[in-house]
Protein backbone atom coordinates (compact mmCIF):
# COMPACT_ATOMS: atom_id res chain seq x y z
CA UNK A 1 0.00 0.00 0.00
CA UNK A 2 0.92 3.49 -0.95
CA UNK A 3 0.82 5.08 2.68
CA UNK A 4 -0.07 9.16 1.89
CA UNK A 5 1.84 11.73 4.98
CA UNK A 6 1.21 14.99 4.86
CA UNK A 7 4.34 16.65 6.99
CA UNK A 8 3.30 20.13 8.10
CA UNK A 9 5.48 23.07 7.72
CA UNK A 10 8.70 21.13 7.41
CA UNK A 11 10.56 24.26 6.23
CA UNK A 12 9.73 25.90 9.65
CA UNK A 13 9.34 23.17 12.07
CA UNK A 14 11.98 20.65 11.83
CA UNK A 15 14.51 20.79 15.22
CA UNK A 16 16.43 17.94 16.98
CA UNK A 17 15.94 16.44 13.71
CA UNK A 18 12.81 15.66 13.85
CA UNK A 19 12.45 14.93 10.39
CA UNK A 20 14.22 11.75 11.38
CA UNK A 21 10.72 10.44 12.10
CA UNK A 22 9.44 10.14 8.91
CA UNK A 23 12.70 8.61 7.68
CA UNK A 24 11.85 5.49 10.42
CA UNK A 25 8.19 5.57 9.11
CA UNK A 26 9.44 5.14 5.42
CA UNK A 27 11.67 2.37 6.48
CA UNK A 28 9.96 0.29 8.22
CA UNK A 29 6.66 0.71 6.01
CA UNK A 30 8.92 -0.58 3.10
CA UNK A 31 10.41 -3.81 5.18
CA UNK A 32 6.61 -4.71 5.35
CA UNK A 33 6.05 -4.34 1.33
CA UNK A 34 4.37 -0.58 1.95
CA UNK A 35 4.98 2.37 0.74
CA UNK A 36 5.29 5.91 2.26
CA UNK A 37 4.39 9.02 0.02
CA UNK A 38 5.35 12.12 2.06
CA UNK A 39 4.34 15.71 0.66
CA UNK A 40 4.75 18.77 2.52
CA UNK A 41 2.02 21.02 3.66
CA UNK A 42 3.35 24.63 3.84
CA UNK A 43 1.65 27.93 4.45
CA UNK A 44 -1.36 28.46 2.56
CA UNK A 45 -1.89 25.21 1.55
CA UNK A 46 -4.73 23.37 2.44
CA UNK A 47 -5.52 20.28 4.32
CA UNK A 48 -7.55 17.78 1.85
CA UNK A 49 -10.02 15.77 4.83
CA UNK A 50 -9.53 12.19 3.50
CA UNK A 51 -6.18 12.33 1.57
CA UNK A 52 -3.65 11.49 4.12
CA UNK A 53 -3.80 8.85 6.25
CA UNK A 54 -1.08 10.25 8.60
CA UNK A 55 -0.16 13.89 9.22
CA UNK A 56 2.97 14.78 11.08
CA UNK A 57 4.25 18.19 12.52
CA UNK A 58 7.82 18.58 13.59
CA UNK A 59 9.38 20.76 16.64
CA UNK A 60 10.08 24.74 16.44
CA UNK A 61 11.32 27.56 18.87
CA UNK A 62 9.08 30.34 19.78
CA UNK A 63 10.05 32.74 16.37
CA UNK A 64 8.87 29.62 13.67
CA UNK A 65 6.00 29.03 15.87
CA UNK A 66 4.95 32.80 15.75
CA UNK A 67 4.82 32.39 11.39
CA UNK A 68 3.17 29.45 11.35
CA UNK A 69 0.59 30.11 14.19
CA UNK A 70 -2.12 31.81 12.51
CA UNK A 71 -1.63 30.14 9.14
CA UNK A 72 -2.29 26.43 11.14
CA UNK A 73 -5.45 27.82 12.91
CA UNK A 74 -6.67 28.28 9.68
CA UNK A 75 -6.50 24.69 9.26
CA UNK A 76 -7.99 24.20 11.87
CA UNK A 77 -11.11 23.04 10.32
CA UNK A 78 -10.19 20.87 7.96
CA UNK A 79 -7.01 19.27 10.41
CA UNK A 80 -10.04 18.12 12.58
CA UNK A 81 -12.33 17.00 9.63
CA UNK A 82 -9.32 14.75 8.68
CA UNK A 83 -8.80 13.07 12.09
CA UNK A 84 -12.89 13.00 12.40
CA UNK A 85 -12.25 10.55 9.20
CA UNK A 86 -9.27 8.87 10.77
CA UNK A 87 -6.46 9.88 9.76
CA UNK A 88 -3.04 9.15 12.29
CA UNK A 89 -1.46 11.86 13.66
CA UNK A 90 2.50 12.61 15.00
CA UNK A 91 3.24 16.01 16.49
CA UNK A 92 6.26 16.81 18.42
CA UNK A 93 6.83 19.51 20.61
CA UNK A 94 6.14 22.93 18.93
CA UNK A 95 4.45 21.16 16.95
CA UNK A 96 2.10 19.26 19.54
CA UNK A 97 1.64 22.75 21.38
CA UNK A 98 -0.19 24.15 17.86
CA UNK A 99 -2.25 21.59 17.69
CA UNK A 100 -4.00 22.51 20.61
CA UNK A 101 -6.00 25.69 21.47
CA UNK A 102 -3.30 28.16 21.76
CA UNK A 103 0.33 28.75 22.86
CA UNK A 104 1.60 31.83 25.10
CA UNK A 105 5.03 32.35 24.41
CA UNK A 106 8.21 33.78 26.15
CA UNK A 107 7.35 37.46 24.95
CA UNK A 108 3.49 36.59 26.12
CA UNK A 109 2.05 36.95 22.21
CA UNK A 110 -0.64 34.22 22.37
CA UNK A 111 -0.42 32.08 19.13
CA UNK A 112 -3.05 30.13 18.23
CA UNK A 113 -3.41 26.72 17.31
CA UNK A 114 -4.89 24.40 15.25
CA UNK A 115 -7.60 23.15 18.23
CA UNK A 116 -7.55 19.30 17.71
CA UNK A 117 -5.91 18.36 20.60
CA UNK A 118 -8.36 19.67 24.05
CA UNK A 119 -5.37 21.87 25.64
CA UNK A 120 -3.08 24.97 25.50
CA UNK A 121 0.62 26.15 26.55
CA UNK A 122 2.00 29.11 28.58
CA UNK A 123 6.09 29.73 28.38
CA UNK A 124 7.47 29.60 31.86
CA UNK A 125 10.81 31.23 32.71
CA UNK A 126 12.80 28.00 33.41
CA UNK A 127 13.55 25.86 29.72
CA UNK A 128 12.93 21.72 30.80
CA UNK A 129 15.35 20.10 29.60
CA UNK A 130 16.85 16.30 29.53
CA UNK A 131 15.91 12.79 28.91
CA UNK A 132 12.41 11.73 29.32
CA UNK A 133 11.26 8.25 30.25
CA UNK A 134 7.10 7.61 30.16
CA UNK A 135 5.06 4.50 30.84
CA UNK A 136 2.02 4.45 28.33
CA UNK A 137 -0.78 2.06 27.12
CA UNK A 138 -2.14 3.18 23.70
CA UNK A 139 -3.83 -0.52 23.75
CA UNK A 140 -5.40 -2.13 26.51
CA UNK A 141 -3.07 -4.16 28.57
CA UNK A 142 -0.24 -3.20 26.56
CA UNK A 143 1.93 -1.13 28.87
CA UNK A 144 4.85 0.02 27.19
CA UNK A 145 7.72 2.67 27.73
CA UNK A 146 8.98 5.63 25.63
CA UNK A 147 12.44 7.02 25.87
CA UNK A 148 13.02 10.89 24.22
CA UNK A 149 14.47 13.88 24.98
CA UNK A 150 12.89 17.34 25.72
CA UNK A 151 14.18 21.14 25.64
CA UNK A 152 11.01 23.15 26.40
CA UNK A 153 9.82 26.35 28.06
CA UNK A 154 5.65 25.77 27.32
CA UNK A 155 3.93 24.01 29.76
CA UNK A 156 1.12 22.32 28.78
CA UNK A 157 -1.61 22.21 30.20
CA UNK A 158 -4.87 18.95 29.26
CA UNK A 159 -8.09 20.13 29.08
CA UNK A 160 -11.59 18.59 30.79
CA UNK A 161 -11.38 15.08 28.83
CA UNK A 162 -7.92 15.05 27.34
CA UNK A 163 -5.76 11.57 27.84
CA UNK A 164 -2.46 12.29 28.29
CA UNK A 165 -0.14 9.98 25.66
CA UNK A 166 2.14 8.56 29.38
CA UNK A 167 3.01 8.74 32.76
CA UNK A 168 6.27 10.64 33.27
CA UNK A 169 8.65 8.06 35.02
CA UNK A 170 11.69 10.37 34.50
CA UNK A 171 12.17 13.69 33.87
CA UNK A 172 9.61 17.22 33.19
CA UNK A 173 7.10 15.88 30.53
CA UNK A 174 3.80 18.62 29.98
CA UNK A 175 4.51 20.93 33.07
CA UNK A 176 6.66 19.39 35.50
CA UNK A 177 4.37 19.34 37.91
CA UNK A 178 1.26 16.36 36.81
CA UNK A 179 3.02 13.82 36.26
CA UNK A 180 2.15 13.30 32.89
CA UNK A 181 3.29 13.83 29.40
CA UNK A 182 2.03 14.64 25.93
CA UNK A 183 -1.65 13.96 24.75
CA UNK A 184 -3.26 11.01 22.85
CA UNK A 185 -6.56 11.42 21.14
CA UNK A 186 -7.88 8.32 19.19
CA UNK A 187 -4.98 8.34 16.36
CA UNK A 188 -3.56 11.44 17.31
CA UNK A 189 -0.71 11.42 19.64
CA UNK A 190 0.98 14.62 20.67
CA UNK A 191 4.36 14.89 22.74
CA UNK A 192 6.98 16.99 23.75
CA UNK A 193 9.65 14.18 22.81
CA UNK A 194 12.49 14.67 20.35
CA UNK A 195 15.51 12.93 19.62
CA UNK A 196 14.28 12.02 17.01
CA UNK A 197 11.49 10.17 19.17
CA UNK A 198 10.77 7.06 16.70
CA UNK A 199 14.41 5.98 16.16
CA UNK A 200 14.88 4.90 19.40
CA UNK A 201 10.81 3.49 20.22
CA UNK A 202 10.03 1.39 17.01
CA UNK A 203 7.23 0.12 18.53
CA UNK A 204 5.52 3.48 18.32
CA UNK A 205 6.61 4.23 14.54
CA UNK A 206 4.57 0.35 14.13
CA UNK A 207 1.84 1.38 15.86
CA UNK A 208 1.68 4.74 13.92
CA UNK A 209 2.28 2.90 10.56
CA UNK A 210 -0.99 0.76 11.19
CA UNK A 211 -3.13 3.43 12.12
CA UNK A 212 -2.54 5.13 9.13
CA UNK A 213 -3.56 1.65 6.90
CA UNK A 214 -6.03 1.17 9.08
CA UNK A 215 -7.77 4.88 8.24
CA UNK A 216 -7.66 3.12 4.46
CA UNK A 217 -8.77 -0.55 5.51
CA UNK A 218 -10.94 0.00 8.87
CA UNK A 219 -8.39 -2.42 10.68
CA UNK A 220 -4.59 -1.88 12.03
CA UNK A 221 -2.19 -4.91 10.74
CA UNK A 222 -0.25 -7.05 12.66
CA UNK A 223 3.24 -6.46 11.69
CA UNK A 224 5.59 -9.17 12.00
CA UNK A 225 8.10 -8.65 14.48
CA UNK A 226 11.68 -6.68 12.69
CA UNK A 227 15.28 -7.22 13.79
CA UNK A 228 15.24 -3.88 16.55
CA UNK A 229 18.78 -5.31 18.22
CA UNK A 230 19.59 -1.45 17.50
CA UNK A 231 16.38 0.20 18.29
CA UNK A 232 15.97 -1.36 21.69
CA UNK A 233 20.21 -1.09 22.70
CA UNK A 234 18.94 2.52 21.63
CA UNK A 235 15.89 2.51 24.07
CA UNK A 236 17.83 1.39 26.95
CA UNK A 237 20.86 3.93 26.37
CA UNK A 238 18.08 6.69 26.58
CA UNK A 239 16.06 5.07 29.47
CA UNK A 240 18.81 4.77 31.51
CA UNK A 241 19.71 8.07 30.99
CA UNK A 242 16.76 9.23 31.85
CA UNK A 243 16.39 7.14 35.03
CA UNK A 244 19.26 8.54 36.24
CA UNK A 245 17.89 12.27 36.31
CA UNK A 246 14.96 10.82 38.14
CA UNK A 247 11.30 12.42 38.11
CA UNK A 248 10.05 15.52 37.78
CA UNK A 249 13.11 16.88 36.50
CA UNK A 250 15.08 14.99 38.63
CA UNK A 251 14.08 17.96 41.36
N1 LIG B 1 9.20 26.85 21.39
C1 LIG B 1 8.50 25.90 22.18
C2 LIG B 1 8.93 25.90 23.64
O1 LIG B 1 9.91 26.38 23.95
C3 LIG B 1 8.71 24.51 21.58
C4 LIG B 1 10.14 24.09 21.61
C5 LIG B 1 10.43 22.85 20.78
O2 LIG B 1 9.77 22.52 19.78
N2 LIG B 1 11.50 22.14 21.14
O3 LIG B 1 8.26 25.37 24.46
Amino acid sequence: MRIRVGHLYPEYLNIYADRGNIAVLSRRAAWRGHELEVRAIGMGAPVVPGAHDLLYVGGGQDREQALVSRDIAGKGGELREAVDGGAAVLAVCGGYQLLGHFYRDRSGAELPGAGVLPLHTVAGDRRMIGDVLLECELEPDDRRTIAGFENHAGRTLLEDGAEPLGRVVAGFGNDGESGFEGCRAGRVVGTYLHGPLLPRNPWLADWLLAQAIAHRTGEPPAFGPLDDALEDQAHRVAAARARSRGGRGGR
